[in-house]
């Protein structure tokens, strides 16, 4: 049996649990939620008002080139570059995660244009629905018949792949983390059975950085997406990552050639050539005070390791689960989360059959989840601010939703769950 008390224990041996004092996190909130919406570091305030007055108000245009405008994009990549196994000048932070997936897409097609019995895009059915959205969109607007492939399962890949339709696999487009159930897949692996089938490895990690240790380069990877909003505290609708890597920035061509992407945007030349290196995966003029704000959260993860944020993620998943075996067994809880390490992102997904109305009622006491269809209540774990308490105390509150009932079957859809 695990006590409360052995829980104060963990949070007081927590090598990371000064960090949680950098978050402006509400008083009576445990929040669980960090897998959607990053918490506030607290720097994001004073960084905020130091845009908006000093570089804005007074700096005005001067500030492009004064504050570092410009180059942000380029230099918030190399911050976050380390967290997923690329090199410095391999990452911008840019536009949407939708929008990056696009380009890269596009790219890799591109890269695949001299194979013209290549015409499948493969992705799981139970991928996110914007990245499968693009894919839909793009494949739509291009003349040449792609077909987009939805696996049953992911698990399905490795005997197409290795199967007769192998050799017409264009582009394998997958999430390291799925969104839904926090199930983890084996980059290396799997990209090397892309490879060997001649096609090219797109991987989204909305779900993984910050989250779990990324290694891009170590698996060899052609093209990378994510999130800086989720796990790395960005900011709501904060810009995305690209990650592009060195071998492939020459033959990368992306459709949304913007100015940014031009070799001299100011050179205002009509002809157009683009920019040498990871600029190219841009494409207009950058939303800076979103931009500004996600240097405050990249700031953190510089200062601890990726092993030590992974090894409490895990501890403090692996406590929620067992907790919930503990507390909750007599009800209708089944756990979409893979339990074996290797296989677990930073989420916990329990399906119950009211889960949109459970989700609500711990919502209202406090407990911020979230849901996704069908019947799915998120928990996410976030280690630079989640302590082994508030996974504690989230069970203890859910269990008295459960055995009381106290939840509203008829709560209204909001327009976010
Ligand atoms: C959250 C998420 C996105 C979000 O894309 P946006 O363009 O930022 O809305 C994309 N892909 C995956 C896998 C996600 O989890």
């Amino acid at each position: 049996m695990i006590t409360e008390q052995d829980c104060l224990a963990r949070d007081a041996a927590d090598p990371l649990a000064a960090q949680r004092a950098r978050f402006a996190l509400p008083d009576g909130v445990i929040y669980l939620d960090g897998n959607s919406l990053g918490a506030r570091p607290k720097a994001a305030l004073q960084r905020a008002q130091e845009v908006l007055v000093a570089e804005w108000g007074d700096g005005l245009i001067r500030s492009w080139n004064t504050a570092g405008w410009y180059d942000l994009p380029i230099r918030l990549g190399s911050m976050l570059a380390p967290l997923i196994g690329a090199e410095g000048d391999e990452v911008a932070v840019t536009d949407s995660t939708s929008v990056n997936l696009f380009k890269v897409l596009a790219a890799a097609l591109k890269m695949q244009e001299s194979q013209p019995q290549r015409r499948l895009i493969v992705t799981e059915r139970d991928n996110f629905p914007s990245d499968i959205y693009m894919a839909e969109g793009l494949l739509g607007w291009l003349e040449r018949g792609y077909q987009l492939h939805l696996l049953d399962t992911w698990s399905d890949l490795p005997a197409l792949l290795a199967g007769d339709s192998g050799a017409q696999v264009a582009v394998v487009m997958l999430t390291h983390v799925n969104y839904r159930t926090g199930r983890m897949l084996d980059m290396q692996t799997t990209t090397a059975q892309i490879h060997a089938a001649g096609a090219l490895a797109i991987w989204d990690l909305a779900h993984s950085a910050g989250a779990v240790e990324v290694d891009l380069n170590g698996a060899n990877a052609d093209f990378a997406v994510g999130c800086t909003y989720k796990y790395l505290n960005g900011g709501p609708g904060a810009p995305a990552f690209i990650w592009v890597p060195a071998r492939h920035h020459a033959q990368f061509s992306q459709p949304l050639t913007g100015w940014w992407t031009h070799r001299q945007p100011f050179a205002m030349q009509p002809a157009y050539a683009p920019a040498a290196g990871i600029r190219r995966a841009l494409c207009g003029t950058q939303p800076v005070l979103s931009l500004a704000l996600v240097e405050c959260g990249l700031a953190m993860f510089g200062e601890v390791s990726m092993a030590a944020l992974r090894a409490k993620s895990l501890a403090l998943s692996s406590l929620f689960i067992e907790l919930l075996a503990q507390h909750c067994a007599r009800h209708p809880l089944e756990l979409i989360t893979p339990r074996a390490h290797a296989e677990r992102g930073s989420q916990v997904t329990v399906m119950h059959p009211h889960g949109y109305a459970v989700m609500q009622a711990l919502i209202a006491r406090g407990v911020i989840g979230d849901y996704r269809e069908p019947d799915g209540m998120r928990f996410g774990f976030t280690p630079l601010y989640t302590s082994y308490q508030d996974v504690w105390q989230a069970v203890m509150v859910l269990k008295d939703i459960l055995d009381n009932q106290a939840y509203d079957v008829h709560a209204e859809r909001s327009a976010v769950t």
